[in-house]
């Protein structure tokens, strides 16, 4: 009202002017320095009034509040969507976006079970009190277990309640990728931008840490920025396929320093977790299945939760298409790629170096190439011993297999690692690690 009378004042306006315009004005949200007015009426009187005392308010405002705010004049149709999404909805979605973020992805839509509640309340804590609980928090688990989305909605919400920190998640391919083109740049300049972009953080999220540890001149320029944002008490928060111990290739100094923080695994969900996940999914997505077929799914589906959302997607998008209620037979037919009824794996070659190879962070092409390089020589001999190991192929199928080596390549593979395992603990654990993978049982 102040405001109100000070342009009229100001203006000298008579009564009926002022009565018909400025009167019915309401403040409507305040966002950002910006304030938007609401102009009960329509559009030729919201053009009017924003021709006419679009200045004189602005002026009025910044007299009154000491504050110079921008002025936006709303109808109250649109004004209702200003409102719908809500004001610190959109923020985050505008932050997600500069920091990679899934906006889906927060914990209100993160479905706690017996696998991940202990990951959970440790990714709730951190993001409550950054910095000061559980540094760094370590998060492992298989694949579609969930860790990236814990990551995200620690993110979300450190950048909700602490607006002011700056808060960063990266894949570690991104890090990789920008510490290497740094170094390719081969000038300090690059080098330092890298190193200040990330050590100038206060919240350092880097999702699939294996891949950087798996690589000796990454391992060290992580080791660099981990210390110093350790040190200055920044949160960091990584997550990898598997604890620290398993990462054979982990600098014990680094090893050590991730134990300093806190460790949290996620498991495979059980029955009724996998089951509140694709209600939480629907009703996410506003859509319906029966129950019966939900059950399909949740029961033919144990270990990635990123299948079980795919197998949900896949009926909807057939409902959607054919226009007809999913049946049981429609749902076993369309969901047989994914779910095969407990036929055991046949292991072949090709899995076992698919395995080890992911296992390790390289590409196909890389464990395949001709390249001697001990990053993929190593894990290309281990992919040759499990290989024998583990399938009936000839050494030539297994030679094939990692690239066409010879018989003799092939041969020597085979018993350095054999020699490896005898001699060495930690070799004869990598390998027994990698087993189990291409082999659960
Ligand atoms: P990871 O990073 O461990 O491989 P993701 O975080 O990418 O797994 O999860 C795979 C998919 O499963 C994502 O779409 C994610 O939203 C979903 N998901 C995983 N865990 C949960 C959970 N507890 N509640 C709801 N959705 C989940
Ligand atoms: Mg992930």
């Amino acid at each position: 009202d102040e405001i109100l009378l000070t342009v009229k004042r100001e203006h000298e306006l008579t009564d009926i002017s002022f009565n018909t315009w400025l009167k019915p004005l309401q403040i409507f949200s305040i966002q950002n320095n910006r304030i938007y007015i609401l102009v009960s009426g329509e559009q030729m009187g919201l053009t009017y009034i924003n021709r006419k005392y679009y200045l004189p308010l602005k002026v009025a405002v910044a007299e009154v509040t000491g504050t110079e705010y921008e002025i936006e004049f709303v109808l109250p149709e649109q004004a209702k969507k200003l409102k719908t999404p809500h004001p610190r909805r959109r923020a985050t979605t505008e932050e997600a976006e500069r920091s990679n973020l899934n906006p889906n992805y927060t914990f209100d839509t993160f479905v706690v079970g017996n696998n991940n509640r202990f990951a959970h309340s440790a990714a709730l804590a951190v993001a409550e009190s950054p910095g000061e609980v559980y540094n760094p928090l370590f998060i492992y688990g298989g694949v579609g277990l969930g860790k990236t989305h814990l990551m995200h909605s620690i993110a979300h919400f450190i950048q909700s309640t602490h607006p002011a920190l700056k808060v960063l998640y990266v894949s570690s391919e991104t890090f990789t990728n920008e510490l290497i083109e740094a170094i390719r740049n081969g000038n300090n300049m690059a080098m330092s931008r890298f190193r200040e972009k990330y050590r100038s953080m206060d919240v350092l999220l880097i999702d699939d840490v294996q891949f950087i540890i798996g690589k000796e001149s990454t391992q060290e320029e992580f080791f660099h920025t981990f210390n110093e944002l350790h040190v200055a008490k920044k949160q960091i928060i990584l997550s990898s396929d598997r604890p620290p111990k398993e990462m054979e290739t982990l600098e014990e100094r680094i090893r050590s320093r991730f134990e300093w923080g806190l460790l949290a695994d996620i498991g495979s969900p059980d029955y009724e977790t996998r089951m509140a996940i694709l209600r939480k999914k629907e009703e996410l997505d506003g859509v319906s299945l029966d129950d019966a077929i939900l059950n399909y799914i949740a029961l033919n589906i144990k270990s990635n939760i990123r299948e079980l959302e795919g197998a949900l997607n896949k009926l909807v998008a057939y409902e959607n298409l054919v226009q007809t209620e999913i049946t049981m037979e429609i749902a076993e037919k369309e969901l047989q790629n994914i779910i095969s009824p407990d036929i055991p794996l046949e292991v072949t070659p090709q899995l076992v170096v698919e395995v080890v190879a992911e296992h390790f962070g390289i590409t196909m092409d890389q464990i395949t190439s001709k390249s001697r390089s001990n990053d993929v020589a190593k894990p290309r001999q281990i992919a040759m011993y499990l290989c024998k190991n583990m399938t009936d192929a000839s050494l030539e199928t297994i030679g094939k297999a990692v690239g066409g080596r010879d018989h003799s390549t092939v041969v020597h593979g085979i018993k350095k690692v054999g020699d490896d395992i005898s001699t060495d603990t930690s070799v004869e654990r990598l390998v027994a690690t990698i087993r189990k993978k291409i082999n659960p049982h």
